[in-house]
Formats: C-alpha cells, structure tokens, sequence
C-alpha cells in the first residue's frame, strides 16, 4: 500500500475539473454579450478551488485481505486520488468538487495493471462487503463513477488505466486494446498499422477502451464509422463470481448475443479488462464543410433521406438556430467563422439558419466521389456551402468544447447537456416537446437560459438529439436547479417514446427512470442477469440498476 498514491494513477488533468491544467478555460470574444443578450447574467471569474481546502467524508478502513490482493503500490489512500475519483464530469459532479466540500468520496483507490488479478480481488471485495466502482477516464456525465447512495460503507474506485496491453491482428484488422487506454493512446497503436477505429467522442483525449464499450459511447464520426458497441468484434468481463468471454469472430448464430449484454453493463455487472474491436484503414482525406440550411427541421429531413438512402458520409450534424446562433455568434477557438454565417443570412435575408457539419474520410477518390454525389443531394435540400475552412474549424475546435464549459462554471452558470434518439416519425415533434418542457421548467425555477440542441447520429429509422442548456443558478441554486430541470427532461423524453440516452449511459441520474424505458420484466432480467454475476451486489451499485429499498 501506498500512502503517496499509485504509480499507475495518472494524475495529468485538473483535479477540478475537465482536462489538461495547461490549457486557459477563457470565455470566448462575444460569448458575454451573447448570454447577456439571453438574459443571463454573467458572475465575475469565481477564484479557483484549492485541493488542500477540500472536506471529504473519513475514509472507512478498506480490509487488510482486499489490500493484499491488490498488492502493494496498487492502492492509495491520498485524499488527492480519492477527490480525483469521488465523481465523473456531469455538471453535479464539477460543482461538487468546486464547493471544496463532498458528500461522497471512495475509501481507496485501487489501480491495476495486471488484469489477473481483477477476479481474486472481486471475491474478496464480495467476501468481505466492499463495493466496487470501476473507474476509466472518469468522465462520466451521468453519475456513473460517482460514489454516491452505492448502500455500502466500503467502497473502492478501481482505476483500470494502468491496462494498456494491446494485440493487432493486421490480417483479420482487428485489435485487442486494453482496457485502459486512452482514446488517443489507442488511435496512436492502431495508427502504427496504418489502422484506425474511427471514434472520436468529443471526451476522446481522456476517456478509454474499457469505458466506450461500458456505456455504448458513439464518435462524432458514428455515422460513417459506427457506435463504439457496433465496433466490438469480442469482449470478456471479470466479474465476482469468474471470468465471462466471448471468442473472436466476425458473427455467431449461437443464441441471443452475451456481447451485448457486456457492452453497455456500466461496470454493474463487473470489469472489462479489454476489448476486441475491429478496425478501419486509415483515411488518406479527411475533408469537413460547412453548409447553411433554413432551419432545423430542413437540415434533419436532408440527413434523413441519407440515412435512408445509406449514403451518410463519416460525419453529420445539423445545430438547431439556437446552437447555430451560440456557435457562429462567439469567436470560439478554432470554431467556424462568424462572418459567412452572417453573409449567408444578408443574402438569403433572414433572421436565422441552421448550421450543418459534413465530413468524408477515405481514400481521396472515394472522398472525391462521395462529395460530388452528397454536394447535390444537400444543394437539393436547400442547403447553401460555407466551405471548407469553416469545417476545418469546427473539425480543429472539436475537443475545445469542455474547456469553454469550465469557463462558463468559473461564472457561476448552470452547464449541462443531456441526449436521446428518436424515430423520424416522431422527431420534430420529439425535439419541439423536450425543448419547451425544459426551457419552462427553466422559468419556473428563475434560471434565465438558453436551450439548445443538434442532431448528430443518424440512422434509416430516426437520429439522436443532444441537448445543452445554459443557464443562471436560479432561485434553488445551480445543481438544486439543475436537478429539477434534469427530472423534468427525463420525463419529457420518456412521455414522448424517446430513449433516456442514445450514448451517454444510464449511470446514477437515469436509473431511476430505467423501469419505465425497460419494464418491469426488463429491468428483472437485468437484475437476475446481476445476481448471478455479482450475487453480493458489490459492482457499482447504484448505476445502471437502482439500488431496491432495503
Ligand atoms: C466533455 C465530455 C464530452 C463527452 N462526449 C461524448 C461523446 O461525444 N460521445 C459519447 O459517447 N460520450 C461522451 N461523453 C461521455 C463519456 O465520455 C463516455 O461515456 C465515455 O465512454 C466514458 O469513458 P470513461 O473511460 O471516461 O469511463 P468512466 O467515466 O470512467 O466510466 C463510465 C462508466 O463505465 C464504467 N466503466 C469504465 N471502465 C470500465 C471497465 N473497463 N469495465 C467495466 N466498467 C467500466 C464505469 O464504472 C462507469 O459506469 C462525454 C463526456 C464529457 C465530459
């Protein structure tokens, strides 16, 4: 054990927050005039919260046998590593660590480099009633590594990003990527081969293998590359009660498929020490436009008939106005250049647009033809280019997006996002009901903000919709505010049909709606399916199924 802390813990990112401590979290030209233009009122840059000021709860004694197993050098029991894994990256999460007082923190943090032991310390764990939390990049923005209300008073943060092994089978284009690896970390192994997987989550820079494939995370290149889940060829998962697999091949006609009972277990049914994920030729040309549409609505109907049609390129988003107004109206870095939005509203004489982003990867003849050939069918649907320098913008400035919500809290605004999917049938109607739901919840709590939203994974039978509210603490305070604001959205998605999310993950903050998406008989199987793999109920109770009165 160590009092020092891990080696294997990283501790390369703000305790506090998202990303890189070298990287300025500055509000953007124009963003202050923006919000005040919305009627929310900007606070000054609230000082910056100091790791030695931080109450967290006494740490309960985590038992000598669980420690062994664990070996020595693996476990810390610093308050540093215990604040850096007492939550993930959901606005709850970020104040919590601002307020320099949490409610909730794990006892230990245990880092494995060595799969082999995950089982042996999982008996013990269960043996010995510790809970579990597996632990990735930690950016979660659904509670999921958030120890909180786990019913246990031992609970340990497993960090996995020691596991970084990695195996490629260049004929077969598949590679076996530790759990641990980080998105760039795994990109740069594939790219060795001249592969990659195509999956750039805007966390991609921080979050790792093991957690794409536990929440079902989708790129914002899933349009042409595929979810995280469709890419995963085989998985195993160490649990309690011993090791599951799956074996490695392209497609089994055996029963209803174990894969997918792995992908998307949120570390609920135990850990996945690695993934089997099948990969792509790199692309030689990777060509981002930027193009204009009425509004919203226009913009959702060209990418349906692509969809529908199987001719979506890697890349496809639509902003609603609102988003177009927020992402062109401030200089973001490396955003889109304001200017030819405004041009592009002189000439066509309007008030508004909506913002569509098309990216096509390949080889440079593929991208060349499925540019030609996509160019009509947007120019059919009224869409009018902003170029290209305007998508290499948006492609250059596609991780930046965490950093200027830090800037934003560092003034005291609520910043949340939340996600769905729904049926095309249902979609317009979908988005204007979730849209009003929130923005009136937002009035009756006080929180002056912006509701704002853009479709960014497409399929034949319907789209998600990604949701990010901006807004003013409110009468009860940001995260009470934001609490109310969230069950609100909830219900609205789930009154309308829609999923309580496309990609973010059940976590904490959704289990409570998960009977009401899966039914009764649903959320039993899941449960029956947690009892034989983890019968103690160790593994991170409280994500993904609710934790049942007692
Ligand atoms: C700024 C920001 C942008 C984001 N953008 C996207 C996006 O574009 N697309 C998207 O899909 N998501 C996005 N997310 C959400 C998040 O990044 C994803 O859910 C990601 O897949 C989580 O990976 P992680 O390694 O950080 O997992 P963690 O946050 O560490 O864990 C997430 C869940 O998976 C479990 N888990 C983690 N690793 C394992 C493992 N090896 N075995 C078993 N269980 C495990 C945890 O217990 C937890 O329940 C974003 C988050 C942030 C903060």
């Amino acid at each position: 054990m160590s009092a020092g802390g891990s080696s294997s813990l990283r501790r390369d990112t703000r305790w506090w927050g998202w990303g890189d401590p070298a990287e300025p979290t500055e509000l953007p030209g124009g963003a202050e005039r923006l919000l005040v233009e919305h009627g929310i009122e900007v606070g000054p840059v609230s000082q910056r919260p100091s790791l030695d000021r931080v109450r967290l709860p006494a740490a309960s004694p985590i038992p000598e046998a669980v420690l062994e197993i664990a070996g020595a050098g693996n476990v810390s029991l610093t308050e540093e590593d215990r604040i850096r894994h007492s939550g993930g990256q959901s606005y709850l999460d970020l104040t919590d660590r601002r307020s320099e007082s949490l409610a909730f923190a794990p006892d230990a943090v245990i880092a494995l480099d060595d799969a082999r032991r995950i089982v042996p310390l999982l008996e013990a764990c269960a043996a010995l009633g510790v809970a579990v939390i597996p632990f990735g990049g930690g950016t979660s923005v659904v509670g999921g590594v958030t120890p909180r209300d786990t019913g246990f008073e031992r609970v340990v943060s497993l960090d996995l990003t020691g596991l970084r092994d990695c195996r490629i089978d260049p004929v077969s284009m598949t590679a076996t990527l530790g759990a641990g690896l980080r998105g760039p970390e795994a990109e740069a192994l594939l790219a060795a081969e001249g592969l990659t997987l195509g999956h750039f989550p805007q966390s991609f820079e921080y979050a790792t293998v093991g957690g794409f494939a536990a929440t079902r995370s989708a790129g914002q290149a899933s349009s042409g590359y595929g979810r995280f889940d469709s890419l995963v060829s085989s998985i195993r998962i160490a649990t309690p009660t011993g090791t599951m697999n799956t074996i490695e091949t392209p497609h089994t006609a055996i029963g209803p498929s174990l894969l997918e009972l792995i992908v998307g277990s949120e570390g609920a049914f135990g850990v996945i020490p690695d993934v089997t994920v099948r990969a792509r030729r790199k692309p030689d040309v990777c060509r981002y436009e930027a193009w204009m549409v009425e509004d919203f609505e226009a913009g959702n109907q060209i990418v349906r008939r692509l969809a529908q049609e199987r001719r979506l390129p890697a890349v496809a988003r639509v902003s609603d106005q609102t988003e177009t107004e927020v992402s062109l109206g401030t200089s973001v870095p490396g955003g889109v250049a304001g200017d030819l939005f405004r041009r592009y509203l002189k000439l066509r004489g309007r008030g508004e647009g909506a913002l569509m982003i098309v990216g096509y990867e390949g080889s440079s003849i593929a991208v060349k033809r499925q540019g030609a050939e996509l160019r009509r069918s947007l120019r059919s649907g009224g869409a009018v280019a902003l170029g290209t320098s305007a998508g290499d913008g948006w492609a250059r400035g596609r991780f930046h997006g965490p950093y200027l919500r830090e800037a934003l809290l560092d003034r005291g605004l609520v910043v949340e996002t939340f996600e769905t999917a729904q049926q095309w049938s249902r979609h317009s109607d979908f988005y204007s009901s979730v849209r009003r739901a929130v923005t009136e919840r937002l009035a009756a709590e006080g929180m002056d903000g912006i509701v704002m939203c853009h479709l960014s994974h497409a399929y034949p039978d319907g789209a998600s919709l990604y949701f990010t509210v901006i807004a003013s603490p409110g009468r009860a305070g940001g995260p009470a505010g934001w609490r109310a604001v969230k069950t609100t959205a909830a219900e609205a998605i789930r009154s309308g049909g829609g999923t309580l999310s496309h990609h973010h993950a059940t976590g904490r903050d959704h289990a409570p709606w998960l009977e009401d998406e899966v039914g009764r008989l649903g959320l039993a199987t899941l449960r029956a399916v947690k009892e034989e793999l983890d019968p103690a109920g160790i593994m991170n109770p409280g994500c993904l199924l609710p934790v049942e009165p007692a």
